[in-house]
C-alpha cells in the first residue's frame, strides 16, 4: 500500500513554500498534505446557478450572476477612492464596488466584456450593490468549469492576507488531488458495511467533500464521512467500556432479599411508575454480574430518582453491604436524610448523616457505626470523601447531580471499598438529549426515567412582559391568600454581578411595597450572603414563616418546598433553557396546581423568543434539552464543554441523530460479537481504530 503521499510535509506542496508552510502550521495546525485535506469545507458556494440582476433584493445574501460591464468609474477622492462598476444582464443591472485595490481592479476590468461575479448583496437604502465580489472573465471554454460548488474553508486574518483564503486553499487542495490516487485514501470500513449502508468509498468521499460535482455527490460524501466519524467514535467508546468492565470486577449482589421485599410490599406509599420499575431492574441486573457498575440515571425533577436510589440501596443491604448517598450541598443532604428516614420508618435500617456541620460526639458515633457496620446507609456531602471516613463494606455509592464533584473526589470514593470499587450510580436531573448522551457518556451505562408519576399536574407556564406587572402581582396576591408560597427569581451572572444585585434589590423593594408587612413576610437569598444566613432564610421559607422568596439562581438545585406553587422568573431572556427548566422544577411538587410566570422585556431576540416559547409549550426536560441542543449546539449544553469527544470534524450531534443511532447500533453489534475485532471481516476496523481512532480523546468519567 503506497501510503505516504499524505504524510509529505506541507512545504513541499506546489504553491506553499517555507513561509506559507509556517503560517499553515501556526494558524490551522496543518503540517502535511493529509492535514490540509482533513480540514473539510464548512459550506459551499453554489456556482451551478446564476441569479438574474433584475431579481436581486436586499435579503438575498450571496449570489452568482453573469453579465457585461457597462461602465467603470472612480468615485471619491485620494484615500477615500472607490471603484464603481456597473454590470448588466438581460434583466437588469447592479453596481459592484471596491474600496480597496480600486486602481488595480480599474486596470483589470474592461467595459463591454462579460464576467462571472460572486458576492453578497448589500443595500444602502433602496440601492443595491455588491462590495468586493469575486470576479472572473466569462469565457466559452471555462463556462463549464465555472459552474460548480466551490468549497469555503474556515479562515483567519493571517491566512487571508497570505493568499491562503478559501480561493487560495482550493488551489492547494486541488494540487494534492492531482498527485494522489485512490490508494492514498485507504478504505476504513469493511465491504459488508459499505454495501449494507450504501456508503461510497472513502477515496471518493474525500474528493467530493472538497470538490462536489453535484448536490447528490456532496450529500453522499458527507453521509459517508459523518458515518465514519461517528462510527469509529462509538466503536472506540464501546471498546473503552468493555475494557474497563474487564479490568474492574465488582461486588456481586446476587439476591433480592427480605429488606427489599418488605419495603416493596408494605412501605411504598404509591405505585412505582413503569419507568421506575424498568430502571430498578436494569440496575439490579447490572449489580449482580460481577462487574463494577458505572451508571448514569437521568430523570426529570420529580420523576422519583430518590426512590429508585433507595431501592437499589436496599438490594445492597440485602446482600450484606452498606450504601451511601452523596449530595452537593448540606441542605440537599439533609433533605435526602429526611425523605429516606420517612420512607424507611418502622424498618430495621439505620441511616446516618455526615456533613461538615456534624461535629463532636455525634460525628464520632457516626464514624464508629460506619466502620463497625451498624450503620446501613450514610447520607452526606463531600465530607464523606475524606480519608478518615471508613466504611465497613461499601457496596453502592449514589451521587446526586454529577457535575458538582471533582475527579479527585470521585477517585476517593472508588477507594472506599475492597477488594473492588463500589457500584456507582450517578443521578442527574439535567436531561441530556439522547444523541449527546450516547456520545458524551457512550462508555457508560445510562438509565432514563422518562415518565412522571401519575396525577402530577404539570406546571402551567406563561410569558408576560413588564406592562403586565400589576396583573401578575394581582394573581400572586390571590394565590398567596390561598396559603401558597412563591419564588421570585433574578438572574445573577458574574460579569455584571453588581448591576444584577442592584436589580435584585430594586425588585425586592417593589415586592415589599406591593406585599407589605405585617400581612406578608419576604425572604431574600443570594450568592453574596454567608452560608449560614442563606440557610436561615431558606429554613424560614421552608417552615412557611415567609410567603415570598426573592432569590437569585442559588435555589436552582434541589430545594424542596412542596407548598411553593408559584415561580416568577424576572429577566427570563437572560437565562438558558436548562436553567429555566431547573428553576421551574422548584414548583409543582405539591398537590396544588403550580404556575411559572416568565417575565421579560417586550423586545426579544429570536433565540430568546424560541426559548420562552419552548418553556411555555412543554414541561418535558428531554424535549427542552433537544430544543437547547438545536438552538445552541452541543458545546453549549451543560457539562459538555471540556469533553474532547465532542470535537467532531464533520458530524453535528444536533442534526445527525439518525446517522449516530445507526453508527451506535452497528458498533454495538460488532463489539458484542467480536470485542477484540479479530475476525477477518473486521480487520480493517481494527487497523483503522488502532491508527486513527479517537483513542487520545478525553473519555467521559463520571465516577
Ligand atoms: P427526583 O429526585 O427525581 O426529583 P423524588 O425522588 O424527589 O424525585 O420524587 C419526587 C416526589 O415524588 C417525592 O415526593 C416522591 O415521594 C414522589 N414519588 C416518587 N415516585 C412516585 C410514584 N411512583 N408515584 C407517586 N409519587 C412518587
Ligand atoms: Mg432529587
Amino acid at each position: 500500500m503506497r501510503n505516504n503521499l499524505l504524510d509529505t510535509p506541507i512545504e513541499f506542496l506546489k504553491g506553499v513554500g517555507p513561509k506559507r508552510a509556517q503560517i499553515l502550521k501556526k494558524e490551522i495546525e496543518v503540517f502535511n498534505f493529509g492535514g490540509l485535506l482533513s480540514l473539510f469545507p464548512f459550506r459551499y458556494i453554489d456556482k451551478t446557478k446564476f441569479e438574474n440582476c433584475g431579481r436581486l433584493h436586499s435579503d438575498i445574501g450571496e449570489v452568482q450572476i453573469k453579465g457585461v460591464v457597462r461602465r467603470i468609474t472612480m468615485e471619491g477622492q485620494s484615500r477615500r477612492k472607490r471603484l464603481v462598476v456597473k454590470l448588466r444582464d438581460e434583466t437588469g443591472s447592479i453596481e459592484l464596488v471596491w474600496f480597496q485595490g480600486a486602481s488595480y481592479m480599474q486596470d483589470k476590468l474592461v467595459v463591454g466584456k462579460s464576467y462571472v461575479v460572486y458576492g453578497r448583496v448589500n443595500a444602502y437604502g433602496s440601492k443595491l450593490s455588491i462590495p468586493h465580489p469575486e470576479i472572473e472573465e466569462l469565457r466559452q471554454s471555462n463556462s463549464n468549469e465555472q459552474k460548480h460548488f466551490a468549497p469555503v474553508y474556515p479562515s483567519t486574518d493571517k491566512l487571508n492576507s497570505s493568499g491562503l483564503d478559501s480561493k487560495g486553499r482550493r488551489k492547494l487542495v486541488a494540487a494534492i488531488f492531482e498527485k494522489a490516487s485512490a490508494s492514498d485514501f485507504p478504505e476504513s470500513l469493511p465491504e459488508y458495511m459499505l454495501k449494507k449502508l450504501s456508503l461510497i468509498p472513502r477515496a471518493d468521499a474525500i474528493q467530493s467533500i472538497h470538490f462536489p460535482k453535484s448536490e447528490k455527490a456532496l450529500k453522499d460524501a458527507s453521509n459517508r464521512l459523518k458515518f465514519e466519524e461517528l462510527f469509529f467514535l462509538q466503536l472506540g467508546l464501546l471498546q473503552n467500556k468493555y475494557g474497563r468492565q474487564q479490568r474492574n470486577k465488582g461486588h456481586v449482589f446476587e439476591k433480592v432479599g427480605d429488606v427489599f421485599h418488605t419495603f416493596f410490599e408494605t412501605k411504598i406509599p404509591f405505585e412505582l411508575t413503569g419507568a421506575q420499575k424498568r430502571v430498578i431492574k436494569e440496575i439490579r441486573m447490572d449489580m449482580k454480574r460481577g462487574v463494577q457498575m458505572n451508571r448514569l440515571l437521568q430523570g426529570d425533577v420529580g420523576s422519583g430518582k430518590t426512590m429508585v436510589g433507595l431501592m437499589c440501596m436496599l438490594i445492597a443491604i440485602d446482600n450484606g453491604y452498606q450504601a451511601c448517598m452523596v449530595a452537593p450541598t448540606e441542605i440537599l443532604a439533609q433533605q435526602h436524610l429526611e425523605s429516606l428516614s420517612s420512607y424507611l420508618e418502622g424498618m430495621d435500617i439505620r441511616v446516618g448523616l455526615l456533613t461538615g456541620s456534624v461535629k463532636g460526639k455525634k460525628r464520632k458515633q457516626i464514624l464508629e457505626d460506619l466502620e463497625s457496620g451498624t450503620l446501613n446507609i450514610l447520607v452526606g456531602t463531600h465530607a464523606l470523601f475524606e480519608d478518615h471516613v471508613v466504611f465497613h463494606n461499601l457496596g453502592l455509592a449514589i451521587t446526586d447531580e454529577q457535575h458538582r464533584f471533582g475527579v479527585a473526589q470521585r477517585a476517593k470514593l472508588w477507594k472506599k471499598s475492597k477488594p473492588f470499587p463500589p457500584h456507582i450510580l450517578v443521578m442527574t436531573a439535567t436531561p441530556i438529549p439522547r444523541t449527546l448522551a450516547m456520545t458524551l457518556y457512550g462508555d457508560l451505562d445510562v438509565s432514563v426515567i422518562d415518565e412522571l408519576p401519575v396525577g402530577r399536574k404539570p406546571v402551567q407556564t406563561s410569558h408576560k412582559t413588564e406592562n403586565h406587572r400589576a396583573s401578575v402581582f394581582g394573581f400572586l396576591r390571590k394565590e398567596l391568600e390561598k396559603g401558597r408560597q412563591a419564588y421570585i427569581v433574578y438572574p445573577l451572572i458574574e460579569e455584571s454581578e453588581k448591576l444584577d444585585l442592584l436589580n435584585l434589590e430594586e425588585g425586592l423593594e417593589s415586592v415589599q411595597r406591593s406585599f407589605p408587612r405585617p400581612d406578608y413576610e419576604v425572604s431574600v437569598v443570594h450568592g453574596r450572603m454567608k452560608a449560614a444566613d442563606k440557610e436561615f432564610e431558606m429554613q424560614r421559607f421552608k417552615r412557611g414563616e415567609t410567603q415570598i422568596m426573592v432569590a437569585t439562581t442559588v435555589i436552582e438545585v434541589g430545594v424542596n418546598v412542596p407548598n411553593a406553587s408559584i415561580m416568577i422568573i424576572e429577566n427570563t431572556e437572560r437565562f438558558g433553557l436548562s436553567q429555566l427548566h431547573q428553576l421551574r422544577g422548584r414548583v409543582g411538587r405539591g398537590a396544588d396546581q403550580s404556575y411559572c410566570i416568565l417575565m421579560s422585556s417586550f423586545k426579544l431576540s429570536s433565540e430568546s423568543k424560541e426559548r420562552i416559547a419552548t418553556m411555555v409549550r412543554t414541561t418535558n426536560g428531554f424535549e427542552i434539552a433537544e430544543a437547547d441542543l438545536k438552538l445552541r449546539g452541543p458545546g453549549a449544553i451543560a457539562g459538555t464543554r471540556q469533553s474532547g469527544v465532542l470535537d467532531l470534524r464533520i458530524a453535528d450531534l444536533a442534526k445527525d441523530g439518525i446517522i449516530l443511532q445507526t453508527a451506535r447500533q452497528l458498533a454495538k453489534l460488532i463489539m458484542d460479537k467480536d470485542p477484540n475485532l479479530t475476525s477477518e471481516a473486521n480487520k480493517r476496523l481494527k487497523w483503522w481504530l488502532d491508527n486513527h481512532g479517537p483513542r487520545s480523546k478525553g473519555w467521559s468519567k463520571i465516577s
